[in-house]
């Protein structure tokens, strides 16, 4: 077969070990799970009963236009529903935009690390991919300008950054939006924004009306607590949601996860409360930290990367042996740093405990 030959080369990509295969591997009794910053606290009770109500018709496709979900996160986000394309998770855009955009003869720049799935989506389209390093955990936004050229169709930008869980501030997006040029589309990845408290924190749905080349991603699955459902989107101006949209598959989000977002977006004390948590979450991962001399990225995500100056295999196999999965830094670019997803408080409590002991086993190895 005459496969296109960038695809033999990619991986698939690799899921963690599941809770089950875990705990029987190790004998454990109860694993948490920390490695995909999914919301501890699960999703708005809200959710759960509209679900469980449900009487609609399994048989039926979904609504193929996600009528009612557009209209209310328009009303939310007080942009017009013209200005939305929904996915089958945000994964699913990215997807849609690579498409759409990338080819052979044309590139795309990104920092590394960060998110894979933009590198992946390009290497499949066969565009060239254009990585500059993070400066201090931080996207190098001179360096992705310098990397952009007359034949960049996409730049991705991911705030926060995932692993990292830096943000850029509002003065410096500013100033490398005002320089992109309008032939490149410039991808805002905002997979964490509800988790954002930070002061100087941009307004990206603002941001659209003045740029014309600018697509926002976020998701439900994070804060909403609805990974399960995959249910993500965009927003940018009409013009090119239109030139997005027949890239999309015409049922890619389903009537159930239309349900669940559409439910999740009515319960907004539920997400300020997740914020406040994952706040205080921080709090004890950072004191921690401190206490014991471990450096760390300040974060606006529900998740830390934490560097432990050892192989970060050895950080996540020690945890996983006591019933804690996190993500070994090794595959995310951070060979000696571990990202955890911020649970709850005795979650985090429970992983720290554990981290100390190991830091406890590494000081009487090396006597
Ligand atoms: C989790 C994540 C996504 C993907 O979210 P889905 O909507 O579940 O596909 C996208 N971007 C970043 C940076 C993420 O961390």
């Amino acid at each position: 077969m005459r496969w296109k030959e960038q695809v033999l080369v990619l991986q698939p990509y690799q899921p963690g070990k599941s809770k089950e295969e875990v705990k029987k591997q190790y004998g454990l009794d109860e694993i948490i799970k920390l490695a995909s910053n999914e919301n501890p606290f699960g999703c708005s009770e809200k959710v759960v009963s509209a679900i469980q109500d449900f009487s609609g018709s399994y048989a039926l496709y979904p609504d193929g236009y996600t009528t009612d979900l557009r209209f209310e996160l328009a009303e939310l986000l007080k942009v017009e529903a013209n200005q939305l394309i929904f996915g089958n998770g945000s994964d699913e855009i990215i997807q849609i935009i690579a498409r759409a955009l990338l080819r052979p003869g044309y590139n795309t720049v990104m920092a590394s690390p960060t998110f894979p799935q933009y590198k992946h989506n390009a290497v499949i389209e066969g565009a060239e991919v254009r990585e500059v390093p993070l400066i201090e955990g931080e996207h190098d936004l001179e360096g992705m300008l310098a990397a952009i050229d007359d034949k960049t169709n996409v730049v991705w930008v991911c705030s926060p950054n995932n692993p990292t869980g830096t943000y850029i501030s509002n003065h410096k997006l500013l100033s490398f939006l005002e320089r992109v040029p309008e032939e490149t589309l410039i991808v805002l990845d905002e997979a964490y924004f509800e988790y954002v408290v930070a002061d100087d924190y941009y307004d990206a749905v603002e941001l659209i009306e003045t740029y014309k080349n600018l697509i926002v991603l976020r998701t439900f699955s994070k804060i909403y607590g609805l990974a399960s459902f995959r249910v993500g989107y965009g927003i940018s101006n009409s013009d090119i949601i239109r030139s997005l949209e027949p890239v999309r598959e015409p049922f890619n989000t389903n009537t159930l996860a239309q349900l669940a977002a559409k439910t999740a977006i009515q319960d907004q004390e539920y997400v300020k409360k997740c914020r406040e948590l994952n706040r205080k979450g921080l709090e004890q991962f950072y004191s921690f930290c401190n206490e014991v001399g471990l450096s760390y990225s300040l974060s606006q995500g529900n998740f830390i990367l934490i560097d432990f100056e050892v192989d970060s295999n050895e950080v996540f196999q020690y945890l996983m042996e006591r019933g804690f999965i996190v993500r070994s830094g090794k595959a995310l670019g951070f060979p000696t740093s571990i990202r955890v997803t911020v649970g709850s408080e005795e979650q985090n409590n429970g992983v720290i405990e554990v981290m100390k002991e190991f830091l406890q086993s590494r000081v009487t190895l090396t006597k």
